[in-house]
């Protein structure tokens, strides 16, 4: 997971909030915003804090940053020494210990495969290897994809709750948290701002973002979704509010070969680029739902991925299928602005 690879970015927050709220001259201090980025789990990471005071606003932001390098050094399958890796060294041979986190994610990546009817799967790592479509660009043979099977069976991950360990019983098998693990730490940097006094804020890794609370003024936090084949252009904004959205798109990571595109997310029934979708954004409360989902989505395809959303409660799904059509959840219609839409206000976008 969490490639070093920068990919450009599927949601992004709408700039201009930095500063809000310096200028008020009423007795009471207005509330300051202060926002910064930095660079982890192989992207580019920001955060926005609402606080009483600009040393309250950075003392959560650095806590937020913290809480994400803390579970970077869990999660990531580059990082040898993580957890996950020990988990991956250790397949075929023996259950490994680690932390809740880490229970908590793999859990969570077990519920969303389960969700999912298997389009989601923490295993399918030696498929996506066996591709690699950022540097090699080769199209596998079938046999070699075959061959792969038995290694991507979630069936073979056994978590144990209780004794708190990860056993994944053959040799070669890996689990890899990509698709789900940096809607998990925007949860967790969140949760950490809020105890470090932060009233809002947002934090964004790359596509990954999470708000709680609102702007001062109570203005929500506004989001643009990236035109999945219209590089730098907002396909639709949507405002935020103690929610988090998440985009799995096939533009990110990809490779072109005699006018097919071959990109990251697989089907694990066919180990084949799913080809449903071009771009899968979802809201959920949390943001490990709403990663998790994306990916899992993006595999079912628009009409059984449409379907799923609309039994869940609260989780919300706008869905580029591989026409450009655009498909948005009944719950979201009302909620979303196109570009040059006049906002609430009438002004133009
Ligand atoms: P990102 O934010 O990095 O684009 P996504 O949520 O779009 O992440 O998930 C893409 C990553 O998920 C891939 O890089 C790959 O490691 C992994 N992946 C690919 N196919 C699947 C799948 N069917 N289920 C779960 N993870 C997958
Ligand atoms: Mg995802």
């Amino acid at each position: 997971m969490f490639t070093g690879v920068a990919s450009r970015t599927p949601v992004f927050l709408i700039a201009a909030v930095v500063g809000a709220g310096c200028t008020h001259l009423s007795p009471v201090a207005a509330p300051v915003v202060v926002k910064r980025a930095q660079l982890h789990m192989g992207t580019l990471v920001s955060i926005t804090a609402v606080a009483s005071t600009s040393d309250r606003a950075n003392g959560a932001i650095n806590a937020g940053f913290a809480e994400i390098k803390r579970l970077e050094q869990l999660l990531s399958t580059w990082i040898p020494e993580s957890e996950l890796s020990s988990v991956n060294a250790s397949a075929g041979k023996a259950p490994v210990h680690v932390s809740p986190e880490t229970v908590a994610v793999v859990r969570r990546s077990l519920q969303v495969a389960e969700m999912t009817g298997g389009a989601f799967n923490i295993a399918i790592g030696p498929a996506v290897d066996a591709w690699n479509v950022i540097e090699a660009q080769r199209i596998p043979p079938n046999d070699e994809l075959e061959a792969l099977k038995a290694r991507i069976s979630l069936g073979g991950v056994h978590l144990d709750e209780q004794a708190r360990t990860i056993y994944l019983e053959r040799a070669g098998m890996r689990i890899d948290v990509g698709g789900i693990g940096k809607g998990y730490a925007a949860d967790q940097a969140v949760a950490t701002m809020e105890k470090a006094g932060a009233i809002a804020g947002v934090v964004a890794l790359s596509g990954d973002i999470k708000a709680f609370g609102q702007l001062p003024g109570g203005k929500k936090f506004p989001v643009g979704i990236q035109h999945p084949r219209r590089e730098g252009e907002v396909l639709l904004f949507i405002d935020l509010q103690d929610e988090a959205i998440s985009t799995a798109g096939d533009y990110e990571r990809y490779f072109d070969h005699e006018g097919v595109r071959y990109h990251h997310i697989l089907d694990p029934a066919t180990l084949q680029p799913a080809r449903g979708c071009q771009s899968v954004s979802v809201i959920a409360k949390d943001g490990v739902w709403a990663d998790g989902l994306d990916t899992g989505i993006f595999v079912m395809g628009p009409a059984r991925g449409m379907e799923l959303v609309e039994r869940l409660d609260d989780v919300e799904a706008v869905i580029v299928d591989h026409e450009g059509h655009v498909h948005i959840s009944s719950g979201l219609v009302h909620r979303v602005r196109f570009p040059n839409e006049p906002d609430e206000k009438g002004r133009p976008q």
